[in-house]
């Protein structure tokens, strides 16, 4: 009989799921890499860079209402819901935290409560001054035609997303480590396990001792040994066929574009 597949979230007190473009690219929003990326897209590059918002806000504005218009458009897929459903169905001494890479906003507006935006959130309008206390708002406003002014000090507002050549805010790396530091499960969904913060995350949980689990359209090991030895299994396919059914009534393995199976029971004992 051909071996099915089904994680129990009423094993585990800690689950963390990191997520990355491949998530939200059924819901319509177009992947950072491969063909037709967002990656190789140099409008992409230099409008979301710190330095070009410096000289020239307005341009910026224009490309990340497009990016606003798209996110706002776009509707939580069953990946997202899967895992917003999940985080109903767990006990009170259970804790669900999403860290997303994705600036869509869509995990919040599929129903999960504990996200952590890792790279902001396009959705969201704050003052560029880093001195005024002004406070980040959700904001539906496209700023495609002038450059919003903060009515506290009089700075141009800006996106609240982490441009290139800005580092990740301090409290959302706290927030992750703090997830991340009595994690039991651990699964990266629809991001590249070589890059940080895949990487780093997945040693986190893999040296507490967590099943850390790899759910993409494509498999790492190949290309990327060392997070293969992090991650202890995948599961091979789109995450919005293979979520709901890995977390609720199973898949069997031929609905799965490939996989590696776990080895649980010879689990060492926690590194350092
Ligand atoms: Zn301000």
């Amino acid at each position: 009989m051909a071996k099915r597949h089904r994680i129990d979230p009423s094993d585990y007190r800690s689950i963390v799921f990191l997520t990355g473009a491949g998530i939200s690219v059924a819901s319509g929003i177009r992947p950072y890499r491969g063909p037709g990326g967002l990656w190789n897209d140099e409008t992409l590059v230099k409008f979301s860079d710190l330095e070009t918002f410096r000289k020239d806000p307005l341009a910026v504005w224009r490309f990340m209402s497009e990016t606003r218009r798209i996110s706002a458009a776009a509707r939580p897929n069953p990946a997202h819901l899967a895992l917003a459903e999940l985080e109903v169905r767990l006990e009170a001494e259970q804790s669900l935290t999403v860290i997303t890479q994705n600036i869509d906003g869509l995990h919040r507006r599929a129903g999960s409560s504990h996200v952590i935006e890792f790279h902001g959130s396009v959705t969201r309008t704050r003052c560029s001054n880093h001195r005024c206390d002004f406070p980040a708002f959700e904001d539906p406003l496209l700023h495609a035609d002038s450059v919003p002014l903060c009515s506290v000090c009089g700075a141009p507002l800006r996106p609240d997303v982490v441009f290139f050549g800005e580092i990740i805010p301090s409290v959302r790396g706290a927030a992750a480590m703090e997830a991340l530091a009595d994690c039991d499960l651990f699964v990266a969904v629809g991001t590249s396990a070589s890059v940080y913060p895949a990487t780093r995350f997945v040693e986190w949980a893999w040296k507490r001792n967590a099943r850390t689990v790899f759910v993409n359209v494509e498999s790492f090991r190949d290309r990327d040994p060392v997070a293969a030895t992090w991650f202890r299994e995948e599961y091979i396919g789109p995450a919005e066929r293979i979520l709901p059914r890995l977390f609720g009534e199973g898949l069997d393995e031929e609905e799965l574009d490939g996989y590696r199976p776990e080895v649980l029971e010879d689990l060492p004992e926690a590194r350092e």
